[in-house]
């Protein structure tokens, strides 16, 4: 057997060849010859959110040009494409086969929010006024850019917006569309907490799921389990094939992804399980080391802008990662600059301080890396992360994967892959401080897993310390000793709280955004209580916003 399954397994092995005819018959589309296949697809049906789980490079963007309308399925295929009668046919008493009738008759309007957003940025001309009331169809559009946060950067060119920003444009763009079916490929890359949670909440309220078709892919399991009714996992090998499961309720439907095994398939999608580290014990070790960062109580204003920052004193020892949360303009990087010694407090001192830290930005394209290739970015950050002996490269190059694309050009990566060489050449060079801004985005789960693993590995190895800004916090809670939260108003004032265990700074944070999360009683994964919800209402009295005992 393959290992996949748990009993006999009906594949009989991995490989494509191998697979049996009953699973022949789903094949939904190929790409060429010996390239990707998709077997089956979403089930999206009226009546509830479908939310979708899956390895990138599974087939999630392809099931979403499919069912939009922008790729025709070939059944497998490619040189002799059928018509829609024998591909109907093939879906005759499917989950999928009403919507497939609609989209075959051109009955079906589809609006796409893509996933790699950047590309946009590139081709959209005009304010975020004028292409938001150009694509409106709703008359809401007004209502949407309140709602998203938008209302600041109305007049603002959507060239010149923050990704953040771009990513909120582009969900409200698809909102006032008056289409049939909704499609959002990622939509919560960019965005903090509070606005994951608020763009989550927008999808539920501007869309009526009874009566329009919705679709989300997204790797945030916290918010993915919040914004959706039902889930379908997509399994198989990454780039080469990809299964679709049936629909499960969402909290089994993650649930199972986590363990690795679909019972309705009886398959196991993955050997281990995915453990978030759910109990929160403080991480805070070696405490008798002494401190690579120390800094006192500080104060900083910007004469020109007048945005001013107030930070609780901290430290943080060799071998800790500290988590930080925060919206956008809020003062994080200011914090930074002051601990490399970049900006100047008007208040406090850098106790101990560093001049080498390694910055991974937030926004991943291209353009952020020095050279052409991933060989020769890799061999810049350091001679060990190409050399197959070293255990820089064992940890990191190979780990990541980045061993089979050395070759390539970075121009021509993924998102998930332009993020991963990102991670690895910051984490490669020599530092004293690591600094990862949103290092989650676009990875898959298992991808935001090994990461996570990477960032604690190097910092406790090299004895060197990381500070990492994510707003996933199955992520957070995952890589990080310690919380420091920062509030206030953004690009007016921010207060940076101390450092804190994770538990009192999720607390902290979740208590600002007015949201509380209870624990799934048989995994203890953290799950976002809906507002009002009788736990909500009893945690918030009780002052306990995140996982009560
Ligand atoms: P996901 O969205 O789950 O990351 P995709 O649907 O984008 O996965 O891609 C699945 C596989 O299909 C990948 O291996 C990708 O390289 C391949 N693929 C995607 N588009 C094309 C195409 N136009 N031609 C050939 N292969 C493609
Ligand atoms: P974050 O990293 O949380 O996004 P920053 O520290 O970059 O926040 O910025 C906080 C605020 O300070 C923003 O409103 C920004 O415009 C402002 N700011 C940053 N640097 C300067 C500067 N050199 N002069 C004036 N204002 C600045």
């Amino acid at each position: 057997g393959c290992g996949i399954c748990v009993r006999k397994c009906p594949f009989n092995a991995l490989s494509i060849v191998n697979l049996p005819d009953e699973l022949e018959k789903f094949t939904v589309h190929r790409y060429g010859e010996n390239m990707f296949k998709l077997y089956g697809l979403p089930p999206l049906t009226l009546g509830g959110i479908l939310g979708v789980i899956g390895r990138n490079g599974s087939g999630k963007t392809t099931s979403v040009k499919i069912l939009s309308g922008q790729v025709k399925p070939n059944l497998g295929n490619y040189s002799n494409p059928p018509d829609w009668n024998e591909i109907l046919r093939t879906f005759r008493g499917t989950e999928i086969n009403a919507y497939l009738q609609k989209l075959a008759n051109g009955n079906l309007r589809a609006a796409v929010k893509p996933q790699y957003i950047e590309a946009a940025r590139r081709v959209l001309k005009g304010s975020v006024r004028e292409l938001l009331e150009k694509a409106d169809e709703r008359g809401l559009f007004r209502e949407l850019a309140d709602k998203m946060g938008l209302s600041g950067v109305m007049d603002r060119n959507v060239r010149d917006l923050s990704g953040g920003e771009l990513q909120k444009f582009l969900i409200s763009a698809v909102l006032v569309k008056n289409a049939d079916a909704y499609f959002f490929d990622e939509p919560f890359s960019y965005l903090d907490v509070r606005e994951r949670v608020r763009v989550a909440s927008a999808i539920r309220e501007f869309l009526n799921p009874s009566k329009v078709y919705v679709m989300v892919v997204e790797h945030d399991l916290m918010i993915l389990d919040y914004v959706s009714d039902y889930v379908a996992v997509l399994y198989g090998e990454p780039g080469v094939y990809g299964i679709v499961s049936k629909p499960y309720g969402v909290r089994n439907g993650i649930n199972f992804y986590l363990e690795g095994y679909l019972p309705a398939e009886n398959v196991r999608i993955r050997k281990e399980q995915i453990r978030f580290r759910v109990t929160v014990a403080d991480r805070s070790k070696l405490p008798e080391e002494y401190p690579i960062l120390k800094w006192s109580n500080l104060y900083k204003v910007y004469p020109s802008s007048g945005f001013r920052l107030s930070v609780e004193e901290g430290e943080m020892h060799p071998g800790e990662v500290l988590g930080i949360l925060g919206p956008n303009g809020i003062g994080k990087s200011t914090f930074i600059n002051m601990l490399a010694d970049v900006v100047k407090p008007d208040e406090g001192e850098i106790l101990i301080g560093t001049d080498k830290i390694s910055y991974k930005p937030q926004e991943v394209s291209p353009s952020i890396f020095r050279f052409e290739t991933v060989k020769e970015n890799l061999a810049d950050a350091s001679k060990d992360a190409v050399d197959p002996t070293s255990w820089l490269y064992d940890e990191l190059t190979r780990r990541l994967g980045l061993n089979k694309m050395l070759d390539r050009k970075v121009t021509e990566l993924s998102g998930g892959e332009l993020q991963k060489l990102a991670v690895a050449v910051t984490l490669a060079r020599e530092a004293d401080v690591y600094l990862l801004d949103e290092p989650s985005a676009y990875l898959d789960v298992e991808e935001r897993v090994s990461v996570a693993r990477l960032i604690r590995r190097v910092v406790e190895e090299k004895r060197k310390a990381a500070i990492v800004v994510e707003h996933d916090l199955l992520f957070q809670n995952y890589v990080s000793d310690k919380i420091m939260v920062f509030t206030g108003k953004p690009s007016v004032e921010g207060v940076a709280l101390r450092p804190s265990d994770i538990r009192t700074g999720f607390n902290n944070l979740l208590k600002q955004l007015d949201v509380t999360v209870r624990r799934d009683p048989e995994t203890g994964r953290p799950r976002i209580n809906k507002p009002g919800s009788y736990l909500d209402r009893e945690q918030k009295t009780r002052g306990e916003y995140y996982l009560p005992d």
